[in-house]
């Protein structure tokens, strides 16, 4: 069996720059001899779980359009596959004589259980699986505590992250590809199914896709960096960047972010706004790193003691389940920001954290109900930092918001959408209030409803729980975790 060729298999890494993977394989094959082959499996044992409208599976296939193209501007193409990765890549490998796949390294639970499966299956025929690190600038334990320990808290783990930047800035050098790019292997054929043919529907994409739409994402960002502080926390603004999507399928290089900030900031460019973006982003390798060393949160409690919360429960739990998944809580920046996600696929993080803490803290259910619900709905859906982020609004997480903090959904609303701007956008049936009275209709007066033409229960829910009532229960729900200590 000839093994001298090698396979790049691209997964959340959807680029053909700045590429560790790439890089590492073509650079082996100029030394070395042999073709290296870029491949992409649309592994069914992911799509099985997925609605035939995905708007992820949309964007992915128009990103792979867009790699293979470049791929094949660099002498090479893209091999698509539609089947099981575990059985998929080793089959490939022995057509193509390939004795080494390269991938970027995934740090999801099943992700790494895939990659286990698949390099066992490779050296079962002499073959072997390399990763390398690509989609975070420090990962597993490359950032610990002076004694050697993991962070659980994240302000001394970005300060620790930084230094360690200033001391290795060559962590951020970009992997080059073009030098190498001889050894691509050259594809006569495409082999890109159509949507249809993997099972999906055309429609509309949920965001530019492919490292062109990246670019152009951040390239209308970066005019806006300097506000970031100032404006991110405020829906009804167009003020982050909406790149969330590309870093979760790599159409853009974590590397190339942090290198453009760090030389904008070396320039006295990007205002306050360029470290608090750079924050952002530590957050976001935080999360991956707590999820790498402590898989079990993708089910449970960082903190063990909250695993003796008790949620509510029973046919009553369904049904505010079901009002907040749609948007009829009667609160109308829950409901707004629920009817983002459910027609966009996108929800502002201030919102994520407003609804988060709604679902757990004012309707007193399980966590975890509203993370699946956001990863089945989010097109930047990524389990490490969708844990985190509900972990850390139900209080369940490390650094964690404070169990007894509880946002309160009506001054949220005031606070950071006082015009109703992002309300009205999502709610056109409340459009006709004041921005008074938007935060809180049922306290509005009837007639004065009446003269806006709404009426309450008919044009717009009642609210489904009293939130004073409800910050009640939550206090006494969690004194458990008070008795544990
Ligand atoms: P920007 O404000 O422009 O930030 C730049 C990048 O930094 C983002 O694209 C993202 O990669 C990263 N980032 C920003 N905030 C965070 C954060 N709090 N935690 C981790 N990374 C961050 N982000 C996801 O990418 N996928 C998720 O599944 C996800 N689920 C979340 C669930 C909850 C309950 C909460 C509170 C937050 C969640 N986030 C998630 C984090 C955050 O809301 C999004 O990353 C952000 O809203 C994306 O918008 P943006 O690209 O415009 O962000």
């Amino acid at each position: 069996m000839p093994t001298s060729n090698s396979i790049v298999w691209f997964r959340r890494d959807l680029r053909a720059f700045d590429h560790a993977a790439l890089h590492h394989a073509l650079r082996d094959a100029v030394q070395n001899g042999g073709e290296v082959y870029c491949v992409f499996v649309f592994d069914t044992d992911i799509l099985a779980g997925l609605p035939r409208n995905d708007r992820r599976v949309r964007f992915i296939h128009a990103c792979l359009a867009e790699l293979d193209a470049e791929l094949r501007r660099l002498g090479g193409g893209l091999i698509v596959r539609h089947g099981a990765a575990r059985d998929s890549l080793p089959r490939l490998a022995a057509e193509l004589g390939a004795g080494t796949v390269y991938v970027n390294g995934d740090y999801e639970p099943d992700a790494i259980a895939r990659d286990a499966a698949v390099a066992s299956a490779l050296a079962l025929e002499g073959r072997r699986l390399l990763v390398f690190k690509d989609g975070v600038v420090f990962e597993k334990n490359e950032v610990l505590t002076l004694s050697k320990g993991l962070y659980s808290v994240f302000t001394p783990y970005k300060n620790a992250w930084l230094k360690r930047l200033a001391s290795q800035p060559e962590a951020v050098a970009p992997w080059m590809i073009e030098p190498y790019a001889a050894a691509l292997a050259p594809l006569l054929e495409a082999s890109l199914p159509t949507l249809p043919e993997l099972g999906f529907d055309d429609g509309p994409l949920p965001a530019p896709a492919g490292m062109s739409g990246a670019t152009q994402l951040f390239e209308a960002f970066l005019p806006r960096l300097a506000d970031y502080g100032t404006a991110r926390d405020f829906p009804g603004l167009s003020a982050t960047s909406q790149l969330s999507i590309h870093l979760r399928f790599g159409t853009t290089s974590v590397r190339h972010l942090v290198r453009t900030l760090q030389q904008m900031m070396a320039l006295g460019a990007g205002g306050a706004g360029a470290p608090v973006w750079l924050s952002e982003l530590i957050w976001r390798e935080f999360y991956a790193m707590i999820l790498f060393q402590h898989p079990h949160i993708a089910g449970r409690s960082f903190k063990p003691a909250f695993d003796a919360v008790e949620w509510e429960a029973g046919d009553t739990a369904r049904e505010l389940f079901a009002a907040w998944c749609e948007g009829r809580t009667g609160y109308p920046l829950v409901d707004a920001a629920m009817a983002q996600l459910n027609t966009t696929g996108f929800m502002h993080n201030r919102l994520r954290m407003v609804t988060a803490s709604f679902l757990v803290k004012d309707l007193g259910i399980d966590w975890r109900w509203g993370e699946r619900y956001f990863a089945r709905q989010l097109n930047d859906y990524d389990m490490a930092s969708n844990v985190g982020g509900w972990q850390w609004a139900a209080s369940t997480g490390c650094d964690a918001q404070p169990w007894f903090r509880i946002f309160n959904p009506v001054t949220q609303s005031q606070k950071f959408d006082a015009r109703g701007v992002f309300i009205r956008q999502y709610l056109p049936q409340l459009a006709t209030l004041d921005a008074r009275d938007i935060h809180a209709p049922w306290l509005v007066p009837a007639d004065e409803l009446e003269a806006c033409g709404i009426v309450l229960r008919k044009d717009y829910p009642w609210p489904v729980v009293d939130h004073g009532e409800a910050r009640q229960k939550t206090l006494e729900r969690f004194a458990v975790v008070k008795a544990a200590r």
